[in-house]
């Protein structure tokens, strides 16, 4: 068979193409934009001859720090398809990761959006590869700023050529992109994803057992383009000529809610925290959400009761998937097999609230004490994978070694697998509570505890005890109306006869609110020096 190189220009070569009057929607700080494939096509292609005129060659790193918006989406092909890397930087960082994934990264030039300008000129400074600052400001010129040299992206748009001609000899292996990850201690750790890499994993969003993204969607990534390239969805978007809703800076559930009436989205993909926050929109008003055929969440456990509330109250399909930074990041994906539909409800939703079946194209092991664990949803191990879209390294860094095993990424996620294959993560292997010399599952505590009623958010963690070694402890944030009329007592009764003795928490503790990782994760490690202190006084 013929070998032809799996590279992104062919996918933007389709969409101007073949769909051309397509649209994208994008939501700015001066209101809705629109435009469509023909038109996004032109734009890129003249960002990409605008940064070869700034000097930018193959192999060079370009950052962006910016939101889910059009001139983001334009970067994410002006810069692979002319065979630089596309650097997406996490703005949520604190300033010092921030300034050390630029160095680490070595980017050449950095596209900033206008609001996060301060950020980058704190630091301005210490970056000594950057060469030039591009703003990605909705008018020509753009705001007082110390950065030197810097343009306005606007204004240089003018000048690119709109027919500028991407290289066809761009190796299938070389770096499309980048992007980092958090460490559990220490710095952010970069992986590379290559042409090759975002191909396939692109057609695997397409496949109706996966994601199922086609030209007939309109397709709405909450999950921000900075973190994990939103999924792999605006690759394969672009790709299939699907319609795409871009929710813009810090959108709040209810923008989103308006968003997906509004534009009549089908397709919305976000962390859990942001569908509880949609729906207690969803309680408060009447918006008429029903265009979604589908709610995409993964990057934490989607609590059962979530799955729930949006299946049977707002009749959404909720469909919950697994991956990471190092994946791609999608590798499991929850659906039921054929022979599940004559299963009750509840039994569905049993399945359905796993992480689910392994996607075609990559392959898992589960290891456990000794060995692959068996297929009977009790044993744990850790869940390693191995295939075309799963890293193999770390970017320059000799922590590699810990993750990159015999050809396999150990992922330090503890699960189960059931005897139909359905994957079930317990927890994170520095998540999980060591209580006697048996391991407790957090992720299992907090769903049931977040069925309550009562309970907006739940997070267990481990607290240092002198006998057991660790003893769970639960962090309740509880819903507006609720305060102060629970109960501890009442909440450990919900766990009472689900788990094991041991398993239940020794206290419960009411917050005002759980500590979040820079994409809305609950932030456990802040959490337990917070509750150490607490437990010392
Ligand atoms: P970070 O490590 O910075 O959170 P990632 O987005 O790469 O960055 O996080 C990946 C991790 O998120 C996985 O290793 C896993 O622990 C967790 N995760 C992702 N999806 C799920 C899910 N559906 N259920 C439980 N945990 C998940």
């Amino acid at each position: 068979m013929m070998q032809v190189p799996l590279t992104l220009p062919s996918f933007l070569f389709r969409a101007e193409t073949l769909f051309p009057k397509k649209e994208i929607i994008s939501r700015t700080k001066h209101g809705m934009f629109r435009y469509t494939y023909r038109e996004y096509a032109k734009r890129t292609r003249q960002l990409s001859s605008i940064l070869r005129k700034l000097g930018v060659k193959r192999g060079d790193h370009v950052g962006t720090l910016a939101w889910n918006d059009h001139r983001h989406l334009e970067a994410y092909f002006a810069i692979p398809c002319m065979g630089a890397v596309l650097h997406t930087i996490n703005l949520r960082l604190s300033r010092e990761h921030i300034r050390y994934i630029i160095n680490h990264a070595g980017d050449k030039i950095l596209i900033i959006d206008e609001d996060l300008i301060p950020i980058i000129e704190s630091m301005q400074s210490e970056l000594p590869t950057v060469d030039a600052y591009i703003i990605l400001s909705d008018l020509d010129t753009i705001p007082a700023t110390t950065l030197h040299p810097v343009y306005s992206y606007e204004a240089l748009l003018k000048e690119g050529d709109p027919d500028f001609l991407y290289p066809d000899d761009l190796d299938e292996n070389a770096p499309l992109g980048m992007c980092y990850t958090s460490a559990t201690t220490g710095n952010p750790k970069g992986v590379i994803y290559s042409h090759r890499g975002i191909y396939l994993h692109s057609m695997c969003l397409g496949l109706v057992d996966s994601c199922g993204i086609s030209e007939t969607d309109s397709i709405l990534p909450v999950v921000p383009m900075f973190h994990v390239n939103a999924w792999g969805m605006p690759f394969a978007s672009v790709w299939f000529g699907a319609r795409q809703v871009l929710p813009g800076p810090a959108p709040t559930p209810t923008i989103l809610v308006e968003l997906i009436a509004r534009e009549h989205v089908t397709v919305a993909a976000g962390v859990p925290t942001v569908w509880l926050g949609v729906a207690q929109v969803l309680e408060q008003t009447n918006a008429d959400i029903s265009s979604l055929r589908a709610i995409l969440c993964g990057g934490s456990a989607a609590p059962r009761a979530l799955i729930e509330t949006f299946e049977q109250k707002f009749g959404i399909p909720f469909i919950h998937a697994y991956g990471m930074t190092e994946t791609t990041p999608v590798a499991l994906v929850s659906r039921l097999k054929s022979y599940h539909q004559t299963l009750t409800d509840s039994q569905k939703l049993d399945i359905r609230s796993k992480q689910g079946l392994l996607v075609p194209g990559i392959e898992m092991k589960i290891l456990g004490k000794s060995g692959a664990v068996k297929w009977d949803g009790q044993e744990m191990g850790e869940l390693c994978f191995r295939g075309n879209w799963i890293a193999d390294a770390y970017y320059q860094d000799d922590r590699s070694q810990d993750a990159f095993v015999d050809g396999w990424l150990h992922t330090g996620d503890i699960g189960t697998i059931d005897e139909e294959g359905y994957v079930k993560i317990m927890d994170r292997t520095k998540d999980l509570v060591k209580s006697g010399g048996e391991w407790i599952s957090t992720v299992e505590l907090e769903n049931t505890l977040m069925a309550h009623p009562a309970v907006f958010e739940a997070a267990v963690i481990g607290i240092p005890h002198p006998k057991w070694q660790e003893r769970p402890i639960a962090c309740v944030v509880l819903k507006e109306g609720f305060k102060n009329k629970v109960e501890k007592l009442e909440l450990l009764n919900v766990l009472q006869g689900k788990f094991a003795k041991w398993w239940i928490p020794d206290d419960v503790l009411f917050l005002e609110e759980i500590p979040k990782t820079s994409v809305g994760k609950f932030l456990k490690r802040a959490l337990r020096d917070q509750l150490r202190q607490y437990y010392d006084n």
